[in-house]
């Protein structure tokens, strides 16, 4: 049974030095309990912030404990009244090979589903996240100007399709001309823009003729900076993440830009607000799961996965993950189905 465990806290950008790799003997389960075998690992932004001692809206993993995370695994060994082996399930496993349950907090998946992964991308919490932050505090309007970013991942691919959906004008941010051409080409947005462009605040001033009413924040920093003089009377802001502020160890230099920012949200009556997608909105994921099943079947939200091979590689490509180097949704394939 491998395991990766936390080593130490990061300074700024995690390194592979701040995780180990562990074997251990694997677990067997007593009366009431199965064994779980991960088939797929997610990993996801927040991961970051559990690696830092400082308070947050989840407990840090502790040093010499295994990296949380939610894994698609099958069941073995069961000797749990309401499961049997091969069964597929939902877990939060975290970044291991097996891992010993009672049924608790497990979404039962089947004994055959289509796309098992996608219980972690598109049907399982960043599609969620997308669905409610734009609909429920976004509330897009036909006509209205969405901006969002990280546009090719699977929380921002989601919103800018579900904006299209509504009848909205969606501006993409994304880092590269790949990622920029796929959200125009295959995700259908009407513009996407390089962040790392060195024009990319005039850029985004000239997609967005008629400003901004939506801006589904998950970037902050430089991006932030570009958006707010483009926002318009009573845009919204659903403040969905910060990823570039993530491995930051002191605020950034320059002036304190904190009037400046309270002024824009009064005197343009914004609405800016934070959510934690399971804490804020658990009660509603029967609605979006069903709604986002048949736009999926329907073709009317198309997904794209980064899969990568091996528990090995989870930390590198975790690692990448906070700079930009994946292209989808990031999922560790850690052991054959
Ligand atoms: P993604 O797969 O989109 O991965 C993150 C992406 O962020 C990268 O691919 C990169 O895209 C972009 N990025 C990374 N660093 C920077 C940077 N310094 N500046 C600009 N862009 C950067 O992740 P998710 O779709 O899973 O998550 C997107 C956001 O949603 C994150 O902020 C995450 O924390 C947040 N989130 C919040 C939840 C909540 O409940 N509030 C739940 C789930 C996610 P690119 O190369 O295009 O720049």
């Amino acid at each position: 049974n491998r395991q990766i465990l936390l080593a130490k806290r990061p300074k700024g950008a995690p390194v592979p030095e701040d995780f180990s790799l562990v074997k251990v003997p694997v677990p067997e389960p007593s009366q009431g309990q199965m064994r779980l075998r991960t088939a797929y690992l997610s990993l996801d932004p927040y991961m970051r912030g559990r690696m830092s001692a400082g308070p947050s809206y989840a407990e840090p993993v502790k040093i010499g404990e295994v990296m949380v995370g939610a894994t698609i695994c099958r069941v073995e060994a069961s000797r749990h009244p309401d499961y049997t082996d091969g069964e597929w399930v939902l877990a939060h496993g975290g970044w291991q090979d097996y891992v010993l349950s009672d049924g608790t907090g497990l979404t039962p998946l089947g004994q055959a589903p289509e796309n098992p992964s996608y219980a972690l991308g598109i049907l399982g919490m960043p599609g969620f996240t997308a669905y409610m932050g734009l609909l429920d505090i976004g509330q897009p309007v036909k006509g209205e100007t969405l901006v969002v970013g990280a546009a090719t991942g699977p929380v921002g691919a989601t919103v800018g399709q579900i904006g299209k959906l509504k009848g909205c004008r969606v501006v993409g941010v994304a880092g590269g001309r790949e990622k920029c051409s796929y959200a125009k080409e295959v995700l259908g947005f009407d513009e996407c823009l390089n962040h790392k462009s060195s024009d990319f605040a005039q850029a985004l001033a000239r997609a967005c003729p008629r400003g901004i009413d939506v801006y589904f924040e998950s970037i902050g920093g430089k991006v932030f900076d570009a958006v707010l003089p483009l926002l318009n009377i009573k845009a919204r802001i659903p403040v969905c993440g910060l990823i570039s502020q993530y491995n930051a160890t002191a605020l950034p230099d320059g002036p304190d830009r904190l009037s400046r920012l309270m002024g824009t949200i009064l005197v343009k009556r914004l609405k800016v607000q934070g959510f934690i997608i399971f804490d804020d909105y658990g009660d509603r994921y029967d609605e979006f799961a069903r709604q986002m099943s048949q736009w999926l079947e329907s073709g009317k939200i198309k997904y794209r996965e980064h899969l990568i091979d091996g528990l090995e590689a989870a930390p590198s490509a975790f690692i990448g993950l906070l700079q930009g180097q994946n292209f989808g949704k990031l999922v560790v394939r850690v052991n054959d189905q």
